[in-house]
């Protein structure tokens, strides 16, 4: 059968992953292009015996050619189809989380929720957006109007200046797309701390969320505790120990602003910034030096970026998570405990596991897991796109 729009004809066996409903076409596994798509526009995927397999959203440049919107051919990818997904993730969000848990959600997490390259995060009454592919691009105004229906928020804040947008061939984009500008600088509440958010000019879309059940977990291993917070940012793990009752936290980062913002939030929530030490530094080096001078903790989070963003980056990756795993089991008292997290897709949670053990065994300490940890349920991940799973955390205890 002849397909009606622009269609993408697959090589033979290249069906595979669609068939597990996989939603990513590679550009490898593409015989054939029929009709000129636009970028961003809806294409028609079928095999290499012509065969229906979904539909999905052209990126011309992207190795990711095609992201798929739906696996159904009659499916009418339009205006109510967006809306239609945009209402079911957002429902879903309003009965995760307890009545006053935190006014910060994400509300749409891109092909865990059927929306490919789309991140919306909630922050007070305004919301921040990440358009991250061409397929979201494309809807970028029927997308922000369902927005506006359906959550009536005071702003919407585009942050689309992720790296993967180059990846995709699409331009920077920062600013208000609706509403008043926000507050330079606001403050948005999870269990009981409040944070200042700086939607503009804040890492990401302004906080990690992701690690909101985390940081509140932290609570129970941070009291009485001397803390050492890596990779703080704006001190979420040190204010919760800080909350938990830490007897000294020192938090170490290389971005200056990231840990203004940390004094500030230590200040604003009245907890005693006379036990904190803020390093502005690399935490490789920092580590080396503590370890040099013979300085000792009673926990210690490892909360690094994205050593590996994809596979390709694996071997180098590792070798870091390695270093600072070691570094850190080194740096920890007898009972202590080291949590300590991978967030880069390309390091699944087996290898990273295995990795911390390598760390444990050069260090010479006897670790046991206590505890294993998730990204936070807002960030659900997508039986048929494993790659939505990419938080992992690990509690250790070493004897
Ligand atoms: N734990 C934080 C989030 C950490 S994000 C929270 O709960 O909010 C990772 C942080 O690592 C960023 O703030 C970034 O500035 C910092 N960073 C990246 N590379 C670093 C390095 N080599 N040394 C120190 N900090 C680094």
């Amino acid at each position: 059968m002849k397909p009606k729009g622009p269609g993408i004809i697959l090589k033979p066996g290249r069906e595979k992953p669609l068939l597990r409903r996989h939603p990513w076409v590679f550009s490898g596994s593409i015989a054939r292009l029929e009709g000129e798509p636009r970028p961003g526009e809806t294409v028609c995927v079928r095999s290499s015996n012509g065969v229906f397999l979904a539909l999905g959203a052209y990126s011309h440049e992207s190795q990711i050619r095609v992201r798929v919107w739906a696996w159904d051919e009659t499916q009418a990818v339009n205006e109510d189809f967006l809306r239609e997904r945009l209402e079911n993730a957002i429902a879903f969000r309003s009965s995760l989380l307890a009545q006053g848990a935190t006014d910060a959600v994400r509300l749409v997490y891109a092909e865990a929720d059927g929306i490919p390259g789309l991140i919306v995060d909630r922050f007070g009454d305004g919301l921040v957006v990440q358009f991250l592919s061409w397929g979201a691009e494309y809807w970028k105004t029927t997308i922000v109007q369902a927005l506006i229906d359906l959550t009536a928020p005071g702003w919407i804040y585009e942050r689309s200046d992720a790296d993967v947008r180059e990846l995709e061939g699409l331009p920077v984009r920062t600013g208000l797309l609706y509403g008043e500008q926000p507050a330079e600088v606001f403050y948005i509440h999870e269990y009981g701390l409040s944070y200042a958010l700086d939607v503009a000019g804040g890492q990401k879309t302004g906080f990690y969320l992701d690690q909101r059940d985390n940081r509140l977990a932290f609570r129970n291993l941070a009291a009485d505790a001397d803390v050492l917070d890596c990779f703080a940012y704006t001190g979420g793990f040190t204010l919760n120990a800080l909350a938990a009752g830490a007897k000294s936290v020192v938090a170490v980062d290389s971005s200056g602003p990231a840990l203004d913002g940390a004094r500030e939030n230590i200040d604003s929530n009245e907890l005693p910034l006379d036990r904190v030490e803020l390093i502005e530094g690399d935490v490789f080096s920092v580590l080396r030096t503590f370890r040099d001078e013979g300085r000792s903790f009673d926990a210690i989070v490892l909360d690094p970026p994205k050593f590996a963003p994809t596979s390709a980056q694996v071997q180098r990756a590792a070798r870091a998570y390695k270093d600072v795993n070691l570094l850190g089991f080194k740096l920890l008292r007898s009972g202590g405990k080291l949590v300590t997290f991978s967030c880069s897709g390309g390091v699944d949670a087996a290898l990273f596991q295995k990795i911390v053990a390598d760390a444990a065994l050069d260090a010479g300490v006897q670790a046991q897991i206590v505890g294993y940890l998730h990204q936070a349920g807002d960030h659900p991940v997508a039986l048929n796109f494993p790659e939505s799973a990419y938080l992992k955390g690990l509690v250790c205890r070493i004897s």
